[in-house]
């Protein structure tokens, strides 16, 4: 049975935080963050801009503080601002990044503290994990769009994080990113730089989470919206609050 529910900040406890099989998409104003527990595995996809995603997944793990895998998909700030609070609170399995490398402060904290832990994915499989790689160039070059060089994420092919990959990365993408999807957490805050029509007819989720808060970027495109509609999914949006999905 599906089971969806729009939930707002304090409001979500699981009394055994792990047995619960979810994805959480967290209501952090401008920026990403998500959680996915399965079979007791705990993944987390993006830390938001500041403390709120560690403060929330400490309302949803309880007593559990520790992250199998840490996902980044890629060093802005509205993706990784929140890491020192979450490396603060919690114990980190494998920390997951893109091949792509980065001058922000977040990027060098972790490349000093994990040293040859820090897992630089371009593609690649890892039990229930998938990572669809950028086609940037595979070394410290810091050109072009760091949107497009986003670490793609997709749990059990039924789940697919998009990051904030742009309409060129989509083309790239397009033979291996699957189709079908259950929930996806659509690229670029449902931006009208992304999400092509094509793009939107493959992947064809159940569930489109549009995660943005207050912004002057014009987040969420009404045409994007639209598009995610036309294909039958319901649209979700983190503004109204965290988006629980049981998996
Ligand atoms: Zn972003």
């Amino acid at each position: 049975m599906i089971y969806i529910s729009v939930v707002f900040a304090f409001c979500q406890f699981f009394s055994d935080a792990v047995d619960v099989s979810r994805a959480v998409f967290f209501s952090v104003g401008q920026g990403d963050s998500a959680l996915v527990v399965d079979s007791g595995e705990v993944v987390v996809v993006d830390v938001g801009y500041d403390g709120t995603a560690s403060l929330k997944l400490g309302q949803q793990l309880g007593r559990g503080k520790y992250i199998d895998h840490l996902v980044l998909s890629h060093f802005h700030k509205d993706h990784v601002g929140g890491l020192m609070y979450v490396l603060e609170s919690y114990g980190v399995g494998k920390v997951h990044i893109p091949w792509v490398c980065s001058d922000s402060f977040e990027f060098e904290f972790l490349d000093g503290l994990y040293d040859g832990e820090v897992k630089m994915y371009s593609s690649g499989v890892e039990g229930d994990l998938s990572y669809h790689g950028p086609e940037a160039p595979r070394d410290c070059v810091h050109s072009g769009n760091i949107n497009n060089a986003s670490l793609v994420y997709s749990h059990r092919d039924s789940l697919l994080f998009l990051g904030d990959v742009e309409s060129e990365r989509e083309l790239l993408l397009k033979d291996e990113i699957g189709s079908d999807y259950r929930v996806v957490k659509v690229a670029h805050h449902c931006s009208s730089s992304s999400s092509t029509i094509d793009m939107v007819q493959q992947i064809n989720p159940d569930f489109a989470v549009c995660s943005y808060g207050e912004n002057s970027y014009g987040h969420p495109s009404e045409d994007v919206v639209r598009r995610f509609e036309d294909v039958g999914s319901e649209v979700l949006h983190t503004i109204d609050g965290d988006i629980t999905i049981e998996l």
